[in-house]
């Protein structure tokens, strides 16, 4: 057995820690363990075992937690890429990996001191109490405290859960998917864990730690712990059953009525989680079970499935023959069984869903695994539906509407092979699956796949890595693929297979360009709606069809000014111009959540002549209001949508035609497939064409491409009018065409004189701190070593102020690194950081961000 481990640990610390394994374990790479780590216990990776003694002297494991593999070798050796890729440390990018958190929480727990163990050997050798002046109870309580404690000690700690009892009887013993819970608990608390009778001295203990908090005070010390919450695990896949309701009759007591009643008001079927909101304890479901009044069973994810009507299967109808051929190029890639990129650049409307789930259901009948990533907004209770539908109980589905409990089982149930479909948002590109055959990633160029924190992956670009390792198929679909994307698809990295029609031989919408300057000219005055849109809108509620308008910014007015001393109500935190929300009656930062009350004065000078200023989309819908009164009308942006549910409530409402105009920000853009929608009206859609960011033209064609593919996707055609103050923006032009490849060519030669992607890897380092002497100190640091060290091949611009240089708090500068190579590019942003150190800036204060999507 090798004498060491090195661990990996979620710090921010690039490196991995080495400790003794003991004698009377057997850690496992990929498996985790827990570990002494400064004043703390954490739970780590094991990434190798070896037998080199380090230099300095080491801890001990305290507990091996898996005895096999929570991260296989690939997922291992595709962790390792990643911390080196993003230059992150290697703990953070396991723990976003493994979303199994919630099996772990913090809770007080208390040993006994030095002073204990004293008073303990005093009282036994005295045979008399160690402070006379005690009462003789009082006396008896603390030492059963003491003696309890010493008696638990192994590492010179024993361990009382003060937060929870460990577990319900009778759920404890039900043990499936929860062996490797069970050793860690054992070791923590072996009489507890071993047997259930330990629990009532459990109790008897903690009331008595409680009470007596002063007569203890110095013999036993107070810890922060982390343990497994092994109840909480469990309750999250369970759903309780009523098994046998004949006999039950006159044989419960009030407790247990109560509990069977309310299950048989739900239909006989309820999560564990809802029985523990009853006033009856814990135990009582436990008896129930064990006298199989009632059953606990496993249930797939409890996710909402949609209520709305069921919709068509995306196997009831014929494939046409662009969507047969490129299903057909998919399915001979898989069975070649090794690695394969496919672009599918499909139009909006083209039918590129339904290509990827028939490409899941043949690789399931293989009996291999699929992973489908789908963006933020993507995954809706009706997108889960489907999934149902086709793929049964072999879909898992995770999505940022789960708790990291139900994260954590639907985890497990992919790990035990249960589930080989998975289907979820950007961490799902880490499900544990076996034989994985095919990783499709759909609308490839949404943003929601980068994280914005560390680390700073692209999922897309972590699926390409994940396929390559496992010699399987990527597939990236979008109607507006990302530069990147297409670009390696012309250089041959990936197969470009298109549906350049939608189905059923629709047209796509047609688009009419409203130039605002002129607009503004002919009326005399800013318009928000133009005359034109509102002669459009009008004809389209005259004829009971459906319209949607987009304005990409949320709120009332997005500007307070002050028309005497010309400055603007900002944000305490952030530098940015706080929001009216008019319902709430707020001022809002959209960066940070600060709030302020509506401003009666300038809070600079006290002038009374404060100015609201611009639209949002909570102005913009009263405004439709306004003009049309007899429309029935909603509105979809981050402040009427908290769920899933909201969103789809919403979108039901459209599909049966219960609305007749839904207002909204890119919200609205995103892959909704509402038929009776004949116009789209975008108002500032062009906003972003101002922001200082080489990506700006790209994210507007995306966003103007991506919403005018809401109309006319039924049998009526569609009509989008984009209001501009940008008419001959070459990206408005191009939305306006639906021409793809014209966008991409222009776009592609303004990268190549910019040296920006896909020409240059590009990183944005960011030093951040909440003292501006810091931040200034620390990013001219940086910017001397930048000049006084030779970075062939790799440019540097900076240090400067970021384009928000205050947020949340911290002041903010930044440099962008660019260079044709990666290695260098790499190289430089590794030597950077090893000089960040040596100066003692914080590694948490400087930020690196590789491939970045925003230098805001
Ligand atoms: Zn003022
Ligand atoms: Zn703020």
């Amino acid at each position: 057995m090798p004498e060491f481990c090195d661990v990996a640990l979620a710090v921010p610390l690039d490196m991995v820690f080495t400790y003794r394994v003991p004698a009377d374990a057997t850690p496992v790479v990929g498996g985790r363990v827990l570990v002494p780590f400064r004043q703390q216990r954490m739970t780590g990776i094991v990434v190798e075992l070896h037998d080199r003694k380090p230099n300095v002297t080491t801890k001990n494991v305290i507990s091996v937690l898996d005895t096999s593999a929570v991260l296989d070798d690939q997922l291992l050796r595709l962790g390792r890429w990643i911390a080196d890729y993003y230059l992150a440390p290697l703990g953070e990018v396991f723990r976003t990996m493994l979303p199994l958190g919630a099996e772990f929480k913090r809770s007080i727990g208390y040993c006994i001191t030095e002073q204990g163990h004293m008073a303990l050997h005093l009282a036994g050798m005295s045979g008399s109490p160690a402070r006379s002046q005690r009462s003789l109870e009082e006396q008896a309580v603390e030492f059963r405290v003491l003696d309890y404690l010493a008696a638990h000690t192994s590492d010179a700690e024993a361990v009382l859960d003060t937060a929870q009892s460990v577990g319900t009887p009778g759920i404890a013993t039900n043990g499936k998917g929860t062996a490797s819970a069970v050793p860690l608990l054992a070791a923590e608390n072996p009489a507890s864990a071993a047997e259930g009778r330990d629990l009532v001295r459990e109790e008897t203990l903690r009331s008595a730690t409680h009470s007596s908090r002063a007569l203890l005070d110095g013999m036993v010390r107070k810890k922060w712990i982390q343990r497994e919450d092994l109840s909480a695990a469990q309750d999250a896949t369970r759903t309780v059953k009523i098994a046998i309701l004949k006999s039950t009759e006159g044989k419960l007591n009030d407790n247990q009525r109560n509990l069977v009643d309310t299950l048989a008001a739900s239909g006989g079927r309820v999560p564990v989680t809802t029985l523990h909101s009853l006033e009856v304890p814990r135990t009582t479901l436990g008896t129930l079970v064990r006298r199989g009044v009632v059953e606990i069973m496993e249930e797939p994810a409890n996710f909402t499935v949609s209520r709305s009507k069921p919709r068509p299967s995306p196997f009831d109808f014929d494939f046409n023959a662009a969507q047969q051929s490129a299903l057909n190029g998919l399915r001979k890639s898989v069975e070649g069984r090794k690695f394969a990129g496919i672009l599918l650049h499909g139009v909006t409307g083209s039918g590129k869903t339904a290509v990827y789930l028939a490409g899941m259901r043949a690789v399931l009948d293989a009996g291999r695994s699929a992973i489908l990533l789908v963006p933020e907004i993507g995954l809706t209770p009706a997108v889960a539906a489907d999934l149902f539908q086709i793929f049964g109980d072999e879909v898992a589905i995770l999505h940022s509407a789960l708790s990291n409990k139900e994260r954590a089982e639907q985890w497990h149930r992919i790990k035990r092979g249960d589930a080989r479909m998975v289907v979820g948002t950007r961490s799902a590109v880490f499900a544990p699956v076996a034989d994985l055959a095919l990783i499709i990633v759909d609308e490839e160029h949404d943003a929601s796949y980068k994280q914005e924190e560390t680390p700073r992956y692209h999922a897309r670009d972590i699926a390409v890595m994940r396929a390559k390792m496992a010699n399987a198929v990527v597939v990236l679909g979008s109607a507006t693929p990302s530069l990147e994307s297409y670009f390696n698809a012309t250089k041959n990295k990936y197969a470009l297979v298109e549906l350049p029609d939608r189905v059923e031989d629709r047209p796509l919408p047609e688009v009419e360009i409203v130039d605002m300057r002129q607009e503004f000219q002919e009326t005399g005055h800013e318009q928000v709606i133009s005359r034109k849109l509102a002669a459009e809108i009008k004809d389209r509620l005259d004829r009971k069809e459906q319209v949607m308008v987009l304005l990409n910014r949320r709120g009332y007015s997005p500007v307070v000014l002050c028309r005497t001393c010309g400055k603007k109500l900002e944000c305490n935190n952030c530098a940015i111009a706080l929001t009216h929300h008019k319902r709430e009656h707020r001022m809002v930062c959209h960066y940070c959540g600060y709030t302020a009350p509506v401003p009666k004065a300038c809070v600079h000078c006290g002038s009374e002549y404060v100015y609201f200023l611009g639209t949002g989309s909570e102005k913009l819908e009263e405004l439709l209001h306004g003009l049309f009164p007899q429309a029935r009308i909603a509105r979809l942006d981050r402040d009427t949508v908290r769920g899933h549910e909201d969103f789809e409530r919403t979108l039901n409402a459209l599909n049966e035609g219960d609305l007749d105009l839904v207002v909204g920000t890119q919200m609205i853009a995103k892959g909704h497939d509402i038929h009776g929608v004949t116009l789209v009206g975008v108002v500032g859609a062009d906003v972003a064409l101002g922001l200082p960011d080489f990506r700006a033209a790209e994210r507007t064609f995306q966003l103007l491409t991506q919403v005018a593919g809401r109309a006319g996707r039924g049998q009526s055609p569609g009509k989008v009018i984009l209001q501009t103050y940008f008419q001959d923006h070459y990206a408005v032009q191009y939305a306006a065409r639906h021409d793809f490849t014209g966008f991409y060519e222009k776009e592609l030669r303004f990268r190549s004189w910019m040296h920006y992607p896909p020409y240059s890897a590009l990183a944005n380092v960011l030093v951040r701190s909440g003292k501006l002497d810091d931040a200034l100190r620390w990013s001219g640091l940086l910017g001397k070593w930048f000049d006084a060290t030779r970075h062939e091949g790799v440019r540097v611009l900076g240090p400067a102020a970021a384009p928000i240089v205050k947020l949340k708090r911290d002041y903010r500068y930044h440099f962008v690194l660019k260079s044709p190579s990666r290695e260098k590019l790499n190289t430089t942003l590794r030597a950077m950081l090893a000089h960040a150190a040596k100066q003692k800036i914080p590694r948490t204060q400087v930020i690196v961000d590789v491939d970045a999507l925003w230098l805001m």
